[in-house]
């Protein structure tokens, strides 16, 4: 098995003497940053000057410990007072849809030299799947310079690998055929949106591609599990949202967790009710700090994302750290009564996993006594209502789902979707459709 290319990456960016303990110069090396980085946001950055403005002075990860959280309504507030470079240094200003109802947008910006960072974390992350001479499938947005697609293309063509930015998904039968007209063998592509390749009826020609990289969306194991066997390659999942620079981790070729780009990112684990550091190998939310952005630098900014850092030696034999999967995202977890919870992800497992279903909504009401999930499903089968009760018995197999219909405190609907018959949503997140408040 091949070490992950962020190993010998990384070991060059932080000028790695060869010594036997690279773990431990890499934390001497991120500790340094951090605190260059501290000084450069408190002399440089309206919010930090002020957000910082107690702290003393940082000689361990300890003392690093105890600096406040940066959150999201912090840059809603005003992402300007972010920005430590003058404005005409900012190369791309990305803004992104937030879930409040006041309007405010969350405005992320970068230099060019920020940029630059992400093209070569690509370009070393894509290493693990792709190499010279392939053809790689973009079915992200790449429209705009700097948007993800066009940034992955500039590391891919960097390693002579040739790109094609298609965009998300509408048109399933178009991808296809595509594919085989480029002679594409790699897709990077969101994660449902394969599985509409594979539901597509007309899809009667087997593809062999040499790997998939799944992005922008939690990847259900059902999912993953299915392009392998259809597409007869290696499924990879990676980690990373706008605020870290697009790309933060990549899996490796044992497919465990995500190797972080460590040169780049510090990742802190945090008790999301003692809002303290956890000992490694639990659970709890993913905070990170930029090391290396100019532009718009994040001390300690809480990500929402529940996840775990592996506390076991990876495979490939990397000392980097691994990021386990994210189990879910707090915004995207809907609270049900008895204090469980329940996620998108949880549903796409069960519901992904039956073969006719290839998109779904779900949607939680409540008739002033108990919730109501009701799941609406798409099917290209008009006979896809006598599925209903698979769907239904599958639901009830989940525990939580069990537990509370036993208790009269939720009760189940299936339901074909009549609206919508297109197969993809573009880049949105998915997530259960929370319409209790309204039902107040
Ligand atoms: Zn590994």
């Amino acid at each position: 098995m091949n070490i992950t290319p962020l190993d010998k990456w990384i070991r060059k960016k932080i000028g790695h003497k060869g010594s036997n303990d690279f773990r431990r110069e890499l934390d001497n090396y991120i500790l340094d940053k951090l605190r260059e980085n501290i000084e450069y946001v408190k002399k440089n950055s309206v919010f930090y000057k002020n957000h910082l403005r107690e702290l003393g002075e940082i000689y361990s990860f300890n003392d690093f410990e105890k600096i406040p959280f940066t959150r999201d309504s912090h840059i809603m507030c005003n992402p300007n007072h972010f920005v430590c470079v003058p404005q005409n240094h900012i190369n791309r200003i990305v803004t992104l849809k937030t879930s409040g109802t006041t309007g405010e947008r969350k405005r992320i910006f970068f230099t060019r030299d920020d940029q630059e960072l992400t093209i070569d974390f690509f370009k070393i992350g894509m290493s693990t799947l792709v190499q010279k001479g392939d053809r790689v499938l973009i079915l992200l947005p790449g429209e705009r310079e700097g948007s993800v697609g066009d940034l992955l293309k500039k590391g891919l063509k960097r390693m002579g690998v040739k790109a094609y930015i298609h965009g998300p998904i509408y048109d399933p039968e178009k991808v296809l055929k595509i594919i085989k007209n480029k002679k594409i063998n790699s897709l990077v592509a969101i994660p449902t949106q394969v599985l509409s390749l594979i539901r597509n009826e007309k899809n009667k020609d087997k593809i062999k591609l040499k790997s998939v990289l799944l992005s922008t969306d939690y990847a259900p194991k059902a999912v993953i599990n299915q392009v392998e066997r259809f597409f007869k390659c290696k499924v990879y999942d990676h980690y990373g949202m706008t605020e870290m620079g697009l790309g933060a981790g990549v899996q490796c070729d044992a497919l465990e967790g995500f190797h972080l780009r460590e040169a780049d990112l510090y990742f802190e684990i945090i008790n999301p009710v003692t809002r303290e550091v956890v000992p490694k190998g639990e659970y709890g939310e993913v905070v990170f700090t930029t090391l290396t952005r100019r532009g718009m630098p994040l001390i300690r900014y809480g990500t929402g994302d529940i996840s775990r850092i592996i506390n076991k030696p990876c495979p490939c034999g990397t000392a980097l750290k691994s990021l386990d999967r994210i189990i879910y995202r707090r915004k995207g977890a809907i609270s049900l009564s008895q204090g469980h919870i329940l996620t998108i992800g949880q549903l796409d497992e069960i519901l992904f996993s039956i073969r006719e279903i290839g998109d779904y909504d779900g949607v939680m009401t409540n008739d002033g006594k108990r919730d109501c999930l009701t799941i609406y499903v798409n099917m290209e089968d008009p006979l896809g209502e006598r599925l209903f009760p698979l769907i239904y018995n599958r639901l009830e197999e989940c525990e939580i789902i069990k537990k509370l219909i036993k208790g009269d405190k939720l009760t189940l609907h299936i339901s074909m979707k009549g609206e919508r018959k297109d197969c993809s949503k573009g880049t949105e997140k998915r997530k259960i459709i929370d319409k209790r408040i309204l039902n107040v």
